[in-house]
């Protein structure tokens, strides 16, 4: 298991780990997620203080892609509709120049196990499968969705003296085109 301190990059799945496993199926077949503010705030604080990121999912939605575009992680770091996550992962490391020793992966269900037991610090959520606990070297404390992104974060930026913030460049956790709407309504100059 690698420390903490150890760490450079993180790569995440998203059902159960950035939501708490529930999707709200519409009539048109898009699911619909519910995500951690303090989880996503303290991804976008990886992001911005050089820690590669990238999201390894099976699903697939447009608005995952808005979701991961406004934490900073960009297409070439998004894996969706993943069939092999280790094999994903390794991409993702080649690409960033990273060890997968030196990644953080996190899974909460039996397709994360490989990725897990492939990147140095495998870490799941209080509330993963049994299989997954078994396999993961950190059960964080939190659930899926309910803060267990927000802990492994901390947990490895602040003893690398980079859990920092610009207050000039504040996290604007919106949609882009949210944001321009709004300037435009307002006349704000955001
Ligand atoms: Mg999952």
């Amino acid at each position: 298991m690698t420390r903490f301190e150890d760490i450079k990059a993180f790569a995440f799945d998203i059902d159960g780990v950035f939501t708490d496993g529930l999707v709200l199926a519409m009539p048109d077949g898009d699911l619909l997620r519910q995500f951690n503010s303090k989880d996503c705030f303290a991804v976008r604080t990886a992001v911005d203080n050089g820690f590669p990121c990238a999201i390894i999912t099976g699903g697939v939605s447009l608005s995952l892609v808005h979701r991961a575009h406004s934490l900073g992680i960009g297409d070439e770091h998004l894996y969706m509709l993943s069939k092999d996550k280790a094999e994903d992962l390794l991409h993702f490391c080649r690409r960033v120049g990273v060890d997968p020793a030196q990644v953080a992966f996190v899974g909460d269900d039996i397709p994360d196990i490989p990725a897990m037991e492939l990147a140095g610090l495998g870490v799941c959520p209080a509330d993963a499968v049994a299989e997954v606990r078994s396999a993961a070297d950190w059960v964080s404390e939190f659930n899926g969705g309910r803060g267990c992104i927000r802990d492994l974060v901390e947990r490895v930026l602040k003893p690398q003296d980079r859990w920092r913030f610009d207050p000039k460049n504040p996290w604007k956790g919106s949609h882009p085109a949210a944001i321009t709407q709004y300037a435009q309504h307002t006349g704000k100059n955001v």
